[in-house]
């Protein structure tokens, strides 16, 4: 009992102290969250001028507000997909309307965000995480694809459902540009990278994947490139959109060569650095005709966030390109299944629940006390 007094008299004292003297940040940091608002101008500090880095300035902005360099914001849904038809660039006003507030619902909704019309903190923070450049638009008609009343968000394919219509089981081969490529990682180490990143794919479908010599005529061509570099969808530099892909049976795939990729990042040690084994198992997706997913965990998801890595496929990519080209006769989806829920509910995901609740529980208590003891 006396532990437990102590216990929260050195609770009481230690918010008191962290939090008296500031008071009005207390109050924003209960209001806001602001430790989620903008992860991304605090996390990558060493890249403040990164692509998008610059739209926090939008934060809080609805219907009527007026800001100026809103119809950067606009260009930048005109190019994702949510605003539609792309109204010309002398026409594009730096004011929030209607039509606005509709591409921001339809964004949020893809996206996996509370829905709420406008550019609040949960918004920002998405529209500037880097991201693939491949548009969110969906195909129509093609089965498969987004629709704002579907209750539940999965994968999607380009318009018109295109596939690589070999036979089946079909041999894609795929090549690196000899010239454009990236000084600083070995070779071999690309290779290996794209070699994991092909096989997650062809251990699901009865699709293999053969390297050849870049001549032209291999299906999938691989290069990095910088800038603009004659498809019409240039490269930004530092973050912002770190690789393309283009669907069936095209086969260009292109990453930025202003990235710092990594292949391992226990020797990269950039707050930039991007997972490249992550991006080219994404590409790949797009490549074999998948379009971006709504699921916030798979691959075909359209953002990943500096250091991290995903490039397991979830039941969402399973699914989606199995619906394509049919299953690998050696996978089960059961094994998937299993493993999808142990993540989900096993023990390490309880215990870091557990943690989270009683850091919540921690924080609230210390909010509280903070505005209490404000005068
Ligand atoms: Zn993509
Ligand atoms: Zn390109």
């Amino acid at each position: 009992m006396r532990a437990l007094f102590f216990f929260f008299f050195f609770l009481w004292f230690f918010c008191s102290v962290l939090f008296i003297r500031p008071c009005v940040h207390a109050r924003i940091l209960a209001e806001y969250s602001l430790a989620a608002v903008q992860p991304a101008t605090v996390e990558y500090d060493d890249v403040s001028n990164a692509t998008w880095q610059d739209f926090t300035r939008f934060l809080d902005a609805g219907v009527g507000a007026h800001v100026v360099g809103m119809s950067e914001l606009k260009r930048y849904f005109s190019r994702f997909g949510y605003l539609s038809p792309l109204p010309a660039a002398e026409n594009l006003t730096d004011v929030f309307d209607g039509n606005f507030e509709s591409a921001v619902v339809r964004y949020q909704n893809k996206l996996g965000i509370p829905v709420t019309g406008k550019l609040d903190a949960g918004t920002i923070s998405a529209i500037m995480a880097p991201r693939c450049g491949v548009s969110d638009e969906d195909g129509h008609g093609g089965g498969g694809g987004y629709h704002s009343l579907r209750a539940t968000r999965h994968y999607a394919y380009f318009y018109g459902r295109p596939r690589w219509g070999r036979g089946s089981p079909s041999t894609l081969t795929y090549a690196f540009s000899p010239n454009n490529t990236v000084s600083y990682l070995d070779p071999g180490d690309v290779r290996a990278t794209f070699r994991r990143a092909f096989s997650r794919w062809s251990a699901v479908i009865p699709v293999s994947f053969e390297e050849v010599e870049y001549n032209g005529a291999a299906d999938i061509r691989i290069a990095f490139y910088r800038g603009a570099h004659g498809d019409g969808e240039p490269f930004d530099g530092v973050l912002g959109v770190l690789a393309h892909a283009f669907s069936p049976e095209n086969g260009m795939f292109h990453l930025d060569g202003a990235e710092r990729w990594s292949v391992d990042f226990r020797k990269e040690k950039s707050k930039a650095a991007v997972d490249l084994e992550s991006v080219a198992t994404h590409e790949i997706g797009h490549i074999l005709g998948l379009s971006h997913s709504s699921v916030k965990e798979a691959v075909m998801y359209p953002s990943l966030s500096p250091r991290t890595t995903k490039a397991e496929l979830r039941i969402d990519d399973v699914e989606g390109v199995q619906a394509l080209y049919g299953s690998n006769p050696n996978f089960k989806l059961s094994s998937l299944l299993e493993s999808e829920n142990s993540s989900n509910h096993g023990g390490a995901g309880l215990r870091g629940i557990r943690r989270f609740s009683a850091a919540a529980a921690m924080w609230t208590a210390a909010v509280v006390l903070a505005l209490l003891s404000c005068p």
